[in-house]
């Protein structure tokens, strides 16, 4: 029995998902993708040649994304995976201390010997981490209707209430502005405590053949167009028009419900033509008011006698961040040992990544490196340029009060429209498949009651 036909407009994760759960519901799914690969922010970039994959976005997931090592088993992926070594570099102007965070204890016992902090610091972040940890069973770290009840204060206004300025610099901050490129002050506490309450011992993974494998797994089998971009969507008395465009030109077709798993600013544009009964001012207003922040990422060659024992080095200590991290993935690539070569890739912050927009890529590489070197001087003085990836739209901002909205936002769907992306339910791949989860139960209730 055919159950209903349903597009998905993006097959980044949260697309690929929602396309993987529909068609094993017994629905009809088409998956449309403007661009010609899969993965969205969790995609890769190769070099055939020399047997090289980078992941230009999303790089590592942890033993804590439940739904994604759920998955892991039925897609074939468990065997594929690489466990990252995790001894980080904690960089200041005065000193560099290293941060082993492999294991609990080492984490602790590494966060007890942190060079900047006196013992009345390390004794109230201990008490502050502690209790963050005893949230754990109580919390789904993903979703917007369990962490709305801590989504009331900043990451920075929370830690430097709790444990002191120093103990948010030295420590607090590493936790969130490497992955999420952001000032912890535009950070809702309700992320950090979700994630923190898990992140006591995790492991931290890759995938070697790139973390592209995850989408184009979950679309195997899945009808997708690749190259084809939606241009709108249009009521068709309930059912919904959709009109993409490819290399051969305009189409039209007409679906039974529709996911944008899109981000918001191109689900809002998508969606602007629909009427009232569709989508109404209250979604719109949600969806448009989603901010994101900017990422640029440069990844080089150095020679492997050259690199640093670490996987990560990140800034500490009070002020503007603009490196936010030096990361050190060279390990999985055998083909790259045996030339004797390592890859460093840094990561800017959204406010110097923007500076570098419209920037000719081989000034971006030469001032890039430059700063890296003033940042981290362990680093080589050259380096050579291997890829580079801008991304104005990187990672939306989970900012104070924004859970409660994703919320009442999800009240608001009509039928036969559900929107799914990680600024719904978190701003990693986790977040991304939790949002299909979330999207694809909406589509089944609404097309039942039809
Ligand atoms: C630099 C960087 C590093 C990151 N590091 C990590 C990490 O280490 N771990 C982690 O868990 N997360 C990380 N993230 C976050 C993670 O990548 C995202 O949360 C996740 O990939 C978002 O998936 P999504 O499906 O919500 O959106 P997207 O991946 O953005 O997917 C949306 C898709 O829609 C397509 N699309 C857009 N418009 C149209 C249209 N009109 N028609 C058809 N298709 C369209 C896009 O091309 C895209 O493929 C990182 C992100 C970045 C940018």
């Amino acid at each position: 029995m055919n159950k209903g036909k349903i597009a998905i407009i993006g097959a980044g994760v949260s697309g690929a998902m929602s396309a993987r759960l529909l068609q094993q519901a017994g629905y009809s799914v088409q998956v449309f993708e403007k661009a010609a690969e899969p993965g969205g922010r969790a995609s890769s970039w190769r070099d055939p040649e020399r047997g090289l994959v980078l992941d230009s976005g999303a790089a590592f997931f942890t033993s804590f994304y439940a739904r994604l090592l759920k998955l892991l088993p039925e897609l074939g992926l468990e065997s594929g995976v690489h466990r990252l070594s995790r001894q980080i570099d904690f960089v200041s102007p005065e000193r560099i201390a290293r941060f082993n965070a492999t294991s609990l204890w080492s984490s602790a016992w590494s966060s007890m010997r942190l060079p900047t902090l006196g013992w009345g610091d390390k004794w109230r972040l201990a008490i502050y981490l502690a209790k963050i940890n005893s949230q754990r069973r109580h919390l789904d770290w993903v979703s917007p209707e369990s962490l709305r009840q801590l989504d009331d204060r900043s990451v920075a206004d929370d830690a430097c209430q709790q444990v002191g300025e120093r103990a948010y610099h030295s420590f607090i901050r590493q936790t969130i502005e490497p992955f999420w490129f952001l000032p912890s002050e535009q950070v809702s506490r309700a992320m950090f405590i979700g994630m923190m309450s898990n992140s006591a011992g995790a492991g931290f993974y890759s995938f070697p053949e790139g973390i592209d494998q995850l989408s184009r797994a979950l679309l195997s089998g899945v009808p997708s167009y690749f190259g084809a971009e939606v241009q709108t969507l249009q009521d068709n008395t309930g059912s919904t028009k959709l009109a993409w465009r490819d290399a051969d030109g305009d189409h039209e077709e007409i679906f039974d419900a529709v996911i944008c798993a899109t981000t918001a600013s191109v689900a809002a544009a998508l969606c602007k033509d629909l009427p009232a009964s569709r989508y109404c001012q209250g979604q719109r207003e949600f969806l448009e008011s989603q901010r994101y922040c900017a990422n640029l990422h440069v990844a080089y060659l150095i020679d492997r006698e050259e690199a640093h024992p670490v996987s990560m080095a990140v800034p500490a200590g009070p002020g503007k961040r603009d490196i936010v991290a030096v990361g050190l993935c060279g390990e999985r690539y055998p083909a790259l040992r045996a030339e004797g070569k390592e890859i460093i890739s840094l990561y800017f912050s959204s406010e110097a990544s923007q500076e570098y927009a419209g920037q000719p890529e081989a000034t971006i590489y030469a001032d890039a490196w430059a700063r890296a070197v003033a940042f981290y001087p362990s680093l080589p003085a050259h380096a050579t340029p291997l890829h580079l990836a801008m991304r104005e739209e990187a990672i939306p901002e989970f900012g104070v009060g924004r859970y409660g909205e994703i919320v009442e936002f999800r009240k608001l769907q009509k039928p036969g429209l559900a929107f799914a992306g990680d600024y719904l339910n978190g701003a990693c791949i986790e977040g991304a498949l939790a949002s299909a989860e979330q999207a694809v139960a909406f589509v089944r209730g609404s097309l039942l009651l039809v």
